[in-house]
């Protein structure tokens, strides 16, 4: 289990700064199994009690949250120039949220957000292989060909080897699902390239099992304990 400093676990279930949690803990307003601490960095892990005065602090809850991304808007916490998928999210659950992947500005569809590191590594890790579902629109016909090539393997512009094996299904002459399970760096874009097509648009539908057809563009929703398990 998690071992945290005290000044961070109580600014995290307080909503405080790291400072303001830090004054509250020096003036000895917060207890842990009964001993009052003073020290900022005292250690902290799940099992313990913790109290401010008279109050129990909850251990902070970890935040899962699967967002239809619009296009517009950039898989960053802060751009200067565009909106970024954070604003999408109310204020008060903005804390610490970190995005699980990128999907480029003009993607759109499902992007995972959450405040666990070690979930969030667990899906975008090289040795992940779970899958990603992409509906691709593109310019130019998708022959059966480019679908075999999609299929076994391209070589991707400035890239050794070939792309690992996928799911690619034709739905009418210019609109694919292309599933994969890695993530470079414009994958899907430099896949259709490498088959002389291109991408017109682009929306990526589900992870593993996780699907983004019960959410509106723009809107998110947690996920449920069997979603978070999955990873
Ligand atoms: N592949 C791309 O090219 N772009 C994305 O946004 C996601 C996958």
């Amino acid at each position: 289990d998690a071992i945290v400093r005290l000044d961070f676990y109580v600014s995290h279930t307080l909503g405080l700064s790291r400072k303001e949690a830090k004054v509250l803990i020096g003036k000895g307003n917060v207890t842990v199994n009964g001993v009052e601490i003073k020290k900022a960095n005292h250690s902290v892990q799940q099992t313990d009690e913790i109290f401010l005065r008279d109050k129990r602090l909850a251990w902070p809850q970890e935040k899962y949250f699967l967002l239809n991304k619009p296009a517009g808007y950039v898989c960053a916490t802060e751009d200067g120039e565009h909106p970024v998928v954070l604003d999408l999210i109310e204020t008060h659950e903005q804390k610490d949220l970190r995005v699980v992947g990128r999907l480029d500005m003009d993607t759109t569809g499902l992007l995972l957000l959450t405040t666990d590191g070690q979930w969030l590594h667990r899906i975008t890790s090289p040795k992940s292989d779970c899958a990603k579902q992409y509906r691709v629109w593109t310019i130019d016909e998708v022959t059966d060909a480019d679908l075999e090539m999609l299929s076994k393997g391209v070589q991707l512009n400035n890239e050794e080897g070939l792309t690992k094996p996928a799911v690619a299904e034709r739905v009418s002459s210019h609109e694919i699902l292309l599933s994969i399970t890695e993530g470079k760096y414009h994958q899907v874009k430099r896949m259709l390239a490498a088959t002389g097509n291109r991408v017109e648009r682009l929306h990526r539908e589900a992870i593993a099992t996780v699907t983004v057809a019960d959410v509106a563009e723009g809107q998110y929703r947690s996920l449920t304990e069997a979603e978070v398990a999955l990873f």
